[in-house]
């Protein structure tokens, strides 16, 4: 289940494995690769490469070895007996062995005006999205890597761009935040943090972001055009909850060093099971991990 670069290279080594793979791609297929813009530290691309090129590369590397791919979403899984079951629109499939490689999506803030909104001036994806601003004034929420490409990107078309992030350390790596701080495009409101959006999706849409200044508790009117949520990412793991043991925060447990879960026969890879490192790189080595757990976990079956 997922077709991001953990479950693709899963499927790469489970075809060449003789396993006869399925990958069920998913609402996104592709996952998050398919919504940024340039990758510059996947490994084999001296000059980087656009995040959905590099997955259709994936897609057709697997395809050579006769992997299925499935363009549709898991809305409830079997996993009480073998073969294990999926239910993926009006059809049950089964098999010997499940890879969970459903990966994470954006996490909002919860605040009041960003469901209302989303779509209207309030967006969780530059890259989607950054066209609609062109020569606008908008600001990225976040304080991680994801804020800074985002607001790095969004230079391309707003004519300016406020990070506005909660505190004045920053989780992103020096490289990126550096890259935005030599951006002229880019100012920096820290400090605050977003309590509402205001505005009306039929009257124009966003207006302005409530926020909050954390170190007094006054609140801030800050009028943008548009708005992008960038304050990382919750796992995609609602349909195994009661299933598969999971963290607190929604991530898979696997035992050890390994991609095995609670259940035998599943596995888990990339960033489903992954807090830590959450890399295209990192998710695409536990593809390869999960592949090999399953096929050796399949042989002993059989013995
Ligand atoms: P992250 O590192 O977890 O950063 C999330 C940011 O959002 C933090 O600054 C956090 O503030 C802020 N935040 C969280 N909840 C908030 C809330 N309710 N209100 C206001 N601010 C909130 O997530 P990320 O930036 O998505 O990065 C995740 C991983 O992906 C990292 O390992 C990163 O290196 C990787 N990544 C890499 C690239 C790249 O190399 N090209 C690009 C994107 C992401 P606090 O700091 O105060 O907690």
């Amino acid at each position: 289940m997922g077709g991001g670069p953990a479950g693709l290279t899963a499927a790469l080594y489970t075809a060449r494995a003789n396993l006869n793979p399925t990958v069920v791609e998913g609402m996104q297929p592709g996952g998050q690769l398919t919504i940024t813009t340039e990758v510059e530290n996947f490994p084999g691309f001296e000059h980087g490469i656009m995040g959905p090129e590099l997955i259709d590369v994936m897609h057709k590397q697997v395809e050579r070895f006769g992997t299925r791919f499935i363009n549709g979403t898991v809305t409830r899984v079997e996993l009480d007996r073998r073969p294990f079951g999926l239910q993926i629109d009006d059809e049950l499939h089964t098999c010997d062995a499940l890879i969970v490689a459903t990966g994470a999506s954006a996490r909002l803030l919860g605040v009041p005006g960003e469901n209302t909104l989303m779509g209207y001036g309030v967006s969780a994806c530059a890259t989607c999205d950054g066209f609609f601003f062109r020569d606008r004034e908008i600001c990225v929420i976040g304080g991680g890597d994801s804020a800074m490409e985002e607001a790095n990107f969004l230079t391309k078309f707003a004519s300016k761009v406020t990070l506005i992030h909660r505190r004045e350390e920053f989780r992103a790596s020096k490289i990126m935040l550096e890259r935005c701080q030599r951006n002229p495009k880019i100012h920096f409101m820290l400090n605050h943090a977003p309590v509402e959006f205001t505005g009306n999706p039929e009257q124009g849409g966003l207006k302005s972001v409530l926020l909050k200044d954390m170190r007094s508790g006054a609140l801030v009117d800050f009028p943008c055009d548009g708005a992008f949520v960038a304050i990382g990412h919750v796992p995609n793991t609602g349909l195994f909850k009661g299933l598969l043991d999971m963290e607190d925060t929604g991530y898979l447990l696997v035992q050890g060093r390994t991609t095995y879960t609670n259940i035998p026969g599943v596995f888990a890879a990339g960033d489903v099971s992954d807090h830590r490192y959450r890399q295209a790189i990192s998710a695409a080595g536990s593809g390869c991990m999960a592949a090999i757990d399953a096929e050796r976990w399949l042989e002993e079956q059989e013995a």
